[in-house]
């Protein structure tokens, strides 16, 4: 037996060469290389006769070779050996390019099992460059259900299945059963040798999925009590308790009614903050479902309490919209509040910090800028993260250090999937906005090709000259160091739809690499109604508040996510306006055509976060790692929910009995849970 740790280089079969090639696909131990597990199954169980072979079909095919092979040369670098095989009725050709060697492979009279596609006409079919080995010898590449692993150059599909066999025999009594028998009991679930066994060399789909089954809940297992542990360290931090206030002042100054699902959200918040440890929530809500008034009446109560609160977001456009609306707010209400972002003066800024060290200032909102060395708190009791997929853990964890221990609220306007956030927030508690506030009007959205475009145009100035506004947002392409000229041609479409398509009209730009000041400045035109049609990359993807603007249109959409699509047209439909959302569906061809289509379907956040999970998987659903989702190797966030709810209720009994997993049964659990925080600091929070 070979430990699992061994490096791969010194396993049969493998060597120095092969090992390179091996890290590509990550692996480097035994261990790694047991659980590559493969990507897709090929089912060559059934034996055909030659003669009930369909054209077209990938079939196993038994047969008996009926005369030497003959190769001919075609041309340099082209050679052709054809070989004729027989069964007891019916002759099949054979034909393998530049593969000679089969010529002394295949001995004349032997019996073969071929596996190959089924070419030729009816009667006489053919198959080319088949695979093939003797009808006496154990079945490795036919009459099976074969596994099909990712490769990289120099590793081929036949050379990684006998590697994984290898691996299998090398070390599979002494992969650890990290299952408790309980739980193992519990959930009706395979151990560890025949799941491994049976998830690289299944016998049949039943002991696959048993297999499977087993290996997704155990990968979810692990990780949950990964969270679990987090969770619980989590707690023992201490925290302070603040008084819950009486709300009805907070109410008073609302120009509406908080909806049934704010209230909920806030009544969380504030139950959170009266404990003694520290809050640390999730606020997740449709665009325009609200969020920001969970997050005043938050900082509110804290103000009450006499301590401060640091309100964070990821662009300046928004700190300015949320600071103004903030201000407005709570103002009357006695509370002061500041604003901190990266273009302030050096004076107002030193004013500003002095005034935030002091405590004279109640409520800062601001940038990044808040978390830089200079910002001290005098009593920072709050901190809340707008739009949190925009930060790292590292940055909402700098912020934090600025108390002690301060209540955390975060915010995201991408929707995730409710089993999901149990993943991505596993240890936080999650509150949920799922009403949007009387009266929205949904967002009319149609996808169109180039052939439209002067028809758009001309409903641009038609909205324009009933009074509204229009955003027209092109992908973000100046961030990419592949194409240095996006910016270029954002620039330039915007000169000619201010030049050629809009002379009559306002045209303004904004885009990510202008100056903070001349971007709020541009934003603060558009807010006022002194621009009509707004160009943009994405910047003005978060939270940007317009009620006026009424159409959205977006370029090249197909360079876009759903979720992303969707918080671009949740810019419009914000005020009493019918609006629209138009999406030019770019040169993604049918398949983004068929994505695209989801938006105009629903505008509900939840389902489109739901279907871009599953059509893209969620390393672009939140477009960078910063998200805390660690690699999984089987399990799939987008289909194995239901698993997962099972393997979260199973790690908060194991968890809730042995917290530290300190038992000698929990060891190889421990060992795996240690494993994956390790690999993972820094992003799980
Ligand atoms: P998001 O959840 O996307 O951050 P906001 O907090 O920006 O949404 O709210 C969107 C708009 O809805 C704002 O103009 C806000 O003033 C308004 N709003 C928030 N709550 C209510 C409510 N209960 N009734 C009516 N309008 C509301
Ligand atoms: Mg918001």
């Amino acid at each position: 037996m070979t430990p699992l740790d061994t490096n791969i280089r010194y396993i049969k079969g493998v060597g120095e060469a092969r090992a390179k090639s091996l890290s590509k696909l990550g692996i480097e131990t035994l261990r790694d290389l047991v659980m590559d597990f493969p990507r897709a199954y090929e089912d060559r169980r059934q034996l055909k006769s030659i003669s009930q072979l369909i054209f077209g079909e990938k079939a196993c095919v038994s047969a008996t070779v009926a005369s030497p092979a003959q190769t001919s040369r075609v041309r340099r670098g082209l050679d052709i050996t054809k070989v004729n095989v027989v069964d007891d009725r019916s002759k099949m050709t054979i034909t393998f390019f530049n593969q000679e060697y089969v010529k002394n492979a295949l001995v004349p009279g032997k019996e073969y099992i071929f596996f190959g596609q089924v070419g030729g006409r009816i009667g006489s079919p053919t198959m080319t460059n088949p695979i093939f080995e003797p009808a006496e010898s154990v079945s490795h590449s036919t009459r099976c259900i074969y596994p099909i692993y990712r490769l990289t150059a120099g590793i081929s599909q036949n050379m990684m299945n006998k590697l994984a066999r290898q691996g299998l025999d090398e070390c599979g009594d002494q992969l650890p059963e990290r299952l408790p028998e309980n739980i193992r009991a519990a959930y009706s679930l395979a151990q560890t040798r025949f799941a491994y066994e049976n998830i690289h060399f299944p016998k049949s789909f039943e002991d696959l999925e048993l297999a499977r089954r087993r290996l997704i809940f155990e990968e979810l297992f692990v990780f949950s009590c990964a969270m679990e542990m987090l969770k619980g360290k989590r707690t023992e931090k201490s925290g302070f308790s603040i008084n819950i206030p009486d709300l009805s002042e907070f109410r008073s100054v609302l120009p509406f009614s908080l909806t049934r699902a704010q209230d909920r959200a806030i009544a969380d918040v504030m139950n959170d903050m009266s404990r003694e440890k520290p809050m640390s929530r999730l606020i997740q809500g449709d665009v325009g479902s609200g969020k920001t008034m969970v997050a005043a009446a938050a900082c509110w109560a804290v103000f009450k309490a006499g301590r401060q609160s640091a309100f964070m977001v990821p662009t300046e456009i928004l700190a300015n919209q949320h600071f103004e609306a903030i201000k407005k707010l709570l103002e009357p209400l006695g509370a002061k509040v500041a604003l901190l972002t990266g273009s302030l003066g050096a004076k107002a800024r030193r004013e500003t910090l002095q005034a935030i060290r002091d405590g004279d200032v109640d409520i800062v909102v601001g940038t990044h800028a808040l978390i830089s060395d200079d910002v001290e708190f005098d009593d920072l009791a709050l901190i809340v993260a707008d739009e949190q997929h925009r930060f790292g853990v590292q940055q909402r964890a700098a912020l934090s250090d600025k108390g002690t221990s301060p209540h955390v609220l975060v915010m995201s306007a991408t929707p995730i999937p409710r089993t999901l956030a149990l993943i991505v927030y596993g240890d936080l508690d999650v509150s949920i906005i799922d009403e949007l506030p009387p009266g929205r009007q949904k967002v009319d959205t149609y996808l169109v090709g180039e052939n439209m475009r002067q028809r758009i145009y001309n409903f641009i100035r038609r909205l324009v000259s009933e009074g509204r506004q229009a955003f027209i947002v092109c992908p973000a392409v100046e961030e990419t160091e592949e194409s240095p000229d996006g910016l270029k041609s954002v620039k330039e479409y915007a000169q000619r739809l201010s030049k050629d398509i809009f002379p009559d009209l306002q045209v303004a730009l904004v885009h990510g690499k202008m100056k903070p000041k001349d971007k709020s400045e541009v934003m603060e035109n558009f807010a006022a109604g002194k621009v009509d049609v707004l160009v943009a990359t994405t910047v003005i993807e978060v939270g940007v508040d317009v009620p006026n603007a009424a159409l959205m249109v977006v370029e090249n959409a197909d360079r876009f996510g759903l979720s992303q699509l969707h918080q671009l047209r949740g810019r419009v439909g914000r005020g009493k306006f019918k609006s629209y959302c138009v999406l030019f569906e770019g040169a993604g061809g049918n398949v983004s055509r068929e994505r695209l289509a989801v938006l105009c379907k629903t505008n509900d956040g939840f389902k489109i976060a739901e279907e871009d999970l599953r059509l893209r998987g969620p390393g672009d659903f939140f477009g960078s790692r910063q998200s805390g989702l660690p690699d999984m190797r089987i399990s799939s966030f987008a289909s194995d929910m239901d698993v997962l709810v099972k393997a979260q209720e199973a790690a908060k009994k194991v968890m809730s009995e042995d917290p530290d997993l300190e038992d000698e049964i929990n060891s190889p659990l421990r060992d795996s849970v240690q494993r994956l925080i390790e690999k993972n600091r820094g992003t799980l929070n």
